[in-house]
């Protein structure tokens, strides 16, 4: 693959054999296949090989004939679609291809209750700034996100050339992110961009706090040159600065990168995530006499003897705890919501009941 250019083809977005064999289902049909760039009010970018002109280019498409009632599938950026370009006033999405991953903002570990945030990530890269003190906790739970999703998380630590020496930080870092790898990097100098490159799937993601530096990494990986950092602001027609709103970003050998609002905000997550950012406890408990035991001081707890051996970290037990309690949390408010709900509709019948002497249907 020629590096010095960016691939602006279907194939550049991810397009292989696989979706295409998924595609052949509409064969004979007029649909084209794309890839959902951006998501908006009902409409959506989508990027096609042929947008109609002959050559490839981004359509502005309806997204209403696939709006179903489950926001778990509703179209997100990262999907593969099939696009009618025949539709007016805008071509239409008229099909979705089945997902192969999915970052879901989960609201009650109900996979049916999240939102998807980006669809078909391979790679979930989480950005940790060296240069203020790493949140072990929230990157914890960025991992667990990311494994939650069906991709692979890679923590990348951003800005070292801040800092003299990232090995401390990483040593900590891949303490709390088992099996994960972590990468320093810095988009000022180039430094550790082309190995992050190599690291990464077909699609990558970002997430990670602001400020983080995940604009300024898109740029630095984007950039066909890896050592030259392109400023990331623009000027729009009214002087204000602006940041870009391109939400999928093709990388010079193939592939993209996906940098949405909202997987930005992203951090929380269902339930089989938790168990694989913190496999080691799992397995742990597995040990334990009981099997429905609550590390709590019952006889024979593996997880305990572990704590009081030290090869458990106190602080990565109290993160695991915390994160669960934080889970079923999310599920209490979420019931909570319903319940709310049920009481308000059973007020508005009480006061018809008040009012007319029977409940109104
Ligand atoms: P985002 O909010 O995660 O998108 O973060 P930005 O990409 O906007 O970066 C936040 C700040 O960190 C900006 O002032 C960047 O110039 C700075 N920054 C980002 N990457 C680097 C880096 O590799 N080295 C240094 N020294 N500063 C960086
Ligand atoms: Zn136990």
């Amino acid at each position: 693959m020629n590096l010095s250019t960016t691939d602006r083809s279907l194939s550049g977005y991810g397009w292989n054999d696989g979706w295409a064999s998924k595609f052949s289902l509409f064969a004979g049909t007029d649909l084209r296949p794309g890839r959902v760039t951006r998501v908006d009010r009902g409409l959506c970018d989508v990027f096609l090989d042929d947008d109609g002109s002959g050559a490839p280019g981004t359509v502005r498409a309806d997204l209403r004939p696939v709006r179903i009632s489950d926001p778990a599938e509703w179209v997100c950026t990262g999907d593969w679609v099939g696009v009618d370009l025949t539709t007016a006033p805008l071509p239409s999405v008229a099909a979705v291809l089945p997902r192969t991953t999915a970052i879901v903002r989960s609201t009650a570990g109900k996979r049916s209750e999240g939102q998807v945030l980006a669809a078909n990530v391979d790679t979930v890269m989480i950005a940790v700034s060296l240069a203020a003190d790493p949140d072990l906790g929230r990157i914890e739970r960025f991992v667990a996100l990311a494994w939650e999703s069906g991709a692979e998380p890679l923590v990348v630590l951003t800005k070292s050339d801040l800092v003299g020496d990232a090995d401390f930080v990483k040593d900590d870092v891949e303490g709390v992110a088992p099996g994960v790898t972590v990468l320093a990097v810095s988009a000022e100098t180039g430094e550790g961009i082309d190995v992050l490159r190599a690291c990464l799937g077909t699609t990558s993601a970002l997430i990670g706090q602001s400020g983080a530096g995940k604009s300024t990494l898109t740029n630095a990986l984007s950039s066909s040159e890896s050592m030259v950092v392109q400023a990331t602001r623009s000027v729009d027609e009214k002087g204000r600065h602006t940041t870009t709103t391109r939400e999928m970003i093709p990388l010079p050998g193939g592939g993209v990168v996906i940098d949405t609002p909202g997987l930005r905000g992203a951090g929380l997550f269902g339930g089989e995530g938790l168990a694989v950012a913190f496999a080691e406890i799992e397995e742990l408990a597995a040990d334990c006499r009981f099997h429905d035991c609550r590390h709590a001081g019952e006889p024979g707890c593996a997880v305990r003897a572990a704590l009081e051996e030290g090869t458990l970290p106190v602080r990565r037990w109290e993160s695991y705890q915390k994160l669960q309690k934080e889970n079923l949390w999310i599920a209490s408010r979420t019931d909570a919501r319903l319940a709310a709900e049920r009481l308000k509709k059973w007020k508005t019948i009480t006061k018809s009941v008040r009012a007319n002497g029977s409940p109104k249907k």
